[in-house]
């Protein structure tokens, strides 16, 4: 979390995300799911969905906040997902640590938060997730493109293409799709009600409550 909030205060010149803290320190919560591994795995793609019905039955999440979960299981399909409203609800971000998805090198192969201030591949994951959770990129920025990512350049933190993405990521490259465009049409990650400090009039992802 904390290369994850370095990389995104040096990308934004000094925003940070609203951290949920309890004595100063990070809020972090264990849960064993009810269901097996197995099981949880068998749900392909959706495993992101199976994770926040669990964490909602348990009782642990709260309308006003969004939670990057770790996943310490595997999946056949990818190394973590994202909701992306109004298409897809939620507010869960998850990375799958034990995933093996087809074509590529195992998820575990990347060292989880190796660094505080270089990002591995594991963190800067999380963030794109948590971004597509927020419902971005919209529809509504220039070079959306599948589902939520952008098209402009392989160097972009929400790069999808068939070119490779080129770590580490920067945020939204040319200032015109999801950072800082300039568009009051079109939603901002720098307007969000989860950032730090927190902008007079920030908005909240659709389905997401104050
Ligand atoms: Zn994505």
């Amino acid at each position: 979390m904390e290369s994850v909030s370095y990389w995104f205060r040096n990308q934004s010149s000094g925003l940070d995300l609203r951290w949920d803290t309890y004595n100063g320190e990070l809020d972090i919560t264990f849960l064993r799911l009810a269901s097996t591994e197995a099981l949880v795995t068998a749900s392909g793609a959706f495993i992101r969905e199976v994770l926040e019905l669990e964490l909602n039955a348990a009782g642990v999440i709260r309308p006003n906040k969004q939670y990057m979960v770790y996943y310490d299981g595997g999946s056949t399909y990818s190394c973590g997902a994202g909701a992306w409203p109004p298409l897809i609800y939620g507010v869960v971000s998850a990375m799958y640590l034990q995933g093996e998805p087809p074509g590529a090198t195992g998820c575990n192969t990347n060292q989880l938060g190796a660094s505080p201030t270089a990002t591995g591949y594991l963190d800067i994951a999380m963030f794109h997730e948590f971004i597509h959770s927020l419902g971005l990129a919209s529809t509504c920025a220039p070079n959306h493109h599948l589902s939520g990512h952008v098209s402009d350049s392989p160097n972009d933190l929400m790069w999808a293409g068939d070119a490779s993405w080129e770590l580490p990521p920067r945020l939204d490259i040319g200032n015109d799709d999801y950072f800082r465009h300039g568009n009051p049409d079109c939603p901002d990650l720098a307007n969000v009600g989860y950032i730090v400090p927190l902008p007079d009039d920030y908005w909240l992802p659709p389905g997401v409550s104050k």
